[in-house]
């Protein structure tokens, strides 16, 4: 159900770009976790990369909304209870990031979820009445950090981490590799693409950002060190009587977000911060989330429509269209 959305095209033709005397081997590896295909390439050794599926099992083991023996599934049911200290210090950034959202992201949004089931395989169109029940328990201003990596959420509420887990997950499998020694490395989980270093001969990698709005791509983006995170109403989805529904909720509605946008990519250093990011601004919708990116320097954005592609001035000579929008101008969006 879940596409595999950024193509690797630098993977294509590294070969005979290597140093002689230190030819850098590329060894990948392909993890199906948290919904997702994984896909993981490192230049450095196997056992590195083997090491890494450890770092994917305990963050599912811990993040998932929906296996009874996750920390996020207890607490949901519980109500309270401690957490280790990386789903801690995960739930202290994401609450900062709803904060500086103001509210965009809420992963407090759990309940509203549920009652699409875009958690099973049973989607449904709730009705009004049952939606805004549900909006009473979303803020997540009620959730409580408190001492001892201690959590304890508001009557009724219920927390999704969603938004965040892969962006977290790709930024520790990327320590991982760092720790490791290993230069160069890209991680696609799925629509979430980090990379480590430059390619082994300098060059930056090329990301291929997927077509929102049909088949292939829309464009290339060049990076070193980054992270190119996409959140779109076309990666998760059902259809009833002619209309689609997708997963990325508008926490003000508890309907699908209907902003315009197909999708949003944000590139910037961290990924919890461009996942979260990804989320927000679909949220928003292109002007608010032009706004937003004017008051905030450490991110660049790729918003696409059904007619054009808008970025961030600091894209400019790093994005090329692809595709339909190929014969369309690129929208340059400036601080001013
Ligand atoms: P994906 O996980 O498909 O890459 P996102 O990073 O945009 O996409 O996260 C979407 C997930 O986040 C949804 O499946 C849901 O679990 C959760 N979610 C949806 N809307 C919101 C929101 N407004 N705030 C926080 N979490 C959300
Ligand atoms: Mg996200």
């Amino acid at each position: 159900m879940k596409k595999v959305s950024i193509l690797i095209l630098c993977l294509l033709f590294l070969c005979g770009c290597q140093e002689q005397d230190k030819p850098a081997k590329l060894r990948s590896k392909t993890v199906f976790a948290m919904d997702t295909v994984m896909e993981l390439s490192i230049y450095g050794d196997e056992d590195i990369l083997t090491g890494s599926e450890n770092i994917i099992t305990d963050a599912e083991g811990r993040l998932s909304v929906t296996r009874p023996d996750s920390e996020i599934y207890r607490l949901n049911k519980e109500g309270h209870g401690e957490v280790s200290e990386s789903t801690f210090a995960l739930l202290k950034r994401s609450l900062e990031l709803c904060e500086l959202t103001d509210g965009a992201l809420d992963i407090s949004i759990h309940p509203v979820i549920k009652a699409w089931g875009f958690t099973t395989d049973e989607q449904r169109v709730p009705n009004a009445d049952e939606l805004n029940a549900l909006l009473e328990t979303v803020d997540y201003g009620k959730i409580e950090l408190r001492d001892g990596n201690a959590v304890l959420l508001g009557e009724q509420m219920q927390i999704d981490l969603g938004s965040v887990a892969k962006g977290w997950l790709g930024d520790a499998i990327l320590d991982y590799f760092r720790s490791n020694s290993v230069e160069s490395a890209l991680v696609n989980l799925g629509g979430n693409v980090q990379v480590l270093g430059a390619k082994p001969d300098g060059s930056p990698w090329q990301i291929a950002v997927t077509d929102p709005s049909g088949e292939g791509y829309a464009g290339v983006v060049e990076i070193t060190d980054k992270a190119v995170i996409t959140s779109g109403g076309y990666e998760r989805y059902f259809n009833q009587d002619g209309v689609r529904y997708h997963h990325i909720i508008d926490p003000s509605t508890g309907y699908p977000a209907d902003s315009g946008l197909l999708s949003v990519t944000i590139i910037g250093e961290s990924g919890v911060t461009c996942d979260a990011l990804s989320t927000a601004l679909f949220v928003m919708g292109l002007d608010k989330a032009a706004d937003f990116w004017k008051r905030n320097d450490d991110f660049e954005v790729i918003f696409i429509t059904d007619s054009e592609v808008c970025i961030t001035e600091g894209l400019a000579s790093v994005f090329s269209p692809l595709g339909k929008y190929e014969n369309t101008e690129v929208v340059i969006l400036q601080r001013d």
